[in-house]
């Protein structure tokens, strides 16, 4: 008998009768014999509902409120996948993240588990019971509810397949895998049977949404294998993502991501002295914006200028914290752009080989792609580019690195 730890994301459960369908394939698991625990989602778009209904009532709601309401999406949905295994026949139980042992600390709207209390699960498990976990959230030590982060059930379900040492961690979700890029941009995309850890980490952080990032760094902490299947179609394998190994040959970028939309911003002509840059990236974390790429121009006569990105969302409150600080730095100006995306290649295989960059330069050219920013690691290399163009980009990458032939 195997101790599986399971989660279905909010379209596998969003509505009525697909918690029934889900429940019998859990009902099936369970008969034959495995030990199951369940994460679920909340059912569709609830979160979003929430966020909409919070902000009629409060442009600027309570984080800690937000947290207590959002984490009664995904209360509603574990109680009614716990009754569709009742009427499986099933003993099962629901459980709040606080129920289930999840301690995080206090920051709102993207909490950080601290530590799992494995006793009440445990006691559960022991009396054969099936648990459903609610998903995306915790409990901090002042008993405050509180929640991980958009698409943060992943993350539950990997913490606590690793807390409780279970045999097998399944991401059941509407795709069928993880892919070599977004299907719906690029048809020719395919599912990739097995990813690493790190390469997963890089695609997850660049734009694949399947995955929450967070969720691929706890695997890879604890080493627990993750795989990434479909909740319906039982016969696509899905994507395994483990630790990495090395026998494996054949291509070397893996996968192929993009960001749809992210905005710009430079600070021109600001003086290359040290502590600049602390000084606009301070009051900008301060303000809880991340910032993504982040790129400075060699100087000339010792000005330079500093662009960083940010998510749409996030420009106009950047934009108001660099022009308070502009006068105090002395800077000459901000500019910024809104539509702009990204298109990254990644691969572990980049890494020791050159060309890499030359190629991905080469075929954005060949395509009249401008770039506008680069960014590296060892895996992975970014352009920004404009919006309109993310498609193309993704396309013309993905049949210039070979990855439309398997
Ligand atoms: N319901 C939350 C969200 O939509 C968490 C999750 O789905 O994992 O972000
Ligand atoms: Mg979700």
């Amino acid at each position: 008998m195997s101790r599986v730890v399971q989660k279905y994301g909010g379209s596998s459960v969003a509505t009525a009768e697909k918690i029934k369908r889900v429940a019998q394939r859990i009902a099936e698991r369970r008969r034959r014999g495995d030990s199951v625990v369940a994460v679920v989602s909340a059912m569709g778009d609830t979160t979003d509902d929430l966020i909409d209904l919070a902000r009629q009532i409060d442009a600027r709601p309570s984080q800690r409120e937000m947290d207590v309401l959002l984490s009664t999406g995904e209360i509603v949905s574990s109680t009614l996948l716990s009754m569709a295994l009742h009427v499986e026949g099933l003993d099962a139980i629901s459980l709040t993240g606080a129920q289930a042992g999840i301690q995080t600390d206090e920051v709102y709207g993207r909490a950080r588990i601290a530590a799992i209390d494995t006793a009440r699960l445990e006691r559960e498990l022991g009396t054969g019971r099936v648990v459903i976990v609610a998903g995306f959230q915790g409990i901090s030590e002042n008993f405050d509810v509180t929640t991980l982060g958009r698409g943060g059930s992943d993350t539950t379900a990997v913490a606590l397949a690793a807390a409780l040492h279970a045999d097998a961690c399944e991401i059941y979700t509407d795709v069928a895998g993880i892919f070599t890029a977004d299907p719906r941009v690029c048809p020719q995309a395919r599912p990739l049977r097995d990813i690493g850890y790190e390469e997963m980490l890089e695609l997850a952080t660049t734009g694949a949404r399947v995955m929450h990032a967070r969720a691929v760094e706890v695997g890879a902490i604890y080493g627990v294998d993750i795989l990434v299947a479909s909740t319906f179609d039982a016969a696509a394998p899905g994507t395994l993502i483990h630790r990495e190994t090395t026998m494996e040959q054949g291509n070397k970028v893996r996968g192929i991501t993009h960001q749809d939309r992210i905005a710009k911003v430079t600070v021109r002509r600001v003086p290359d002295s040290p502590g600049i840059a602390a000084r606009i990236f301070e009051p900008l974390a301060a303000a809880n914006i991340s910032v993504d790429t982040i790129v400075q121009n060699a100087s000339v006569e010792d000005l330079t200028d500093l662009t960083f990105t940010v998510a749409p969302g996030d420009l106009e409150g950047a934009l108001e914290v660099v022009n308070k600080l502009l006068p105090v730095i002395g800077g000459s100006g901000v500019v910024s752009a809104p539509d702009l995306g990204t298109v990254s290649v990644v691969g572990t295989g980049m890494a020791s080989a050159p060309g890499y960059a030359a190629l991905m330069f080469r075929t954005l050219f060949d395509n009249q792609i401008n770039i506008e920013m680069i960014s590296t690691s060892d895996i992975r290399i970014t352009c920004v580019v404009d919006a309109a163009r993310v498609g193309d980009a993704v396309r013309a990458l993905h049949a210039a690195f070979e990855l439309d032939r398997g």
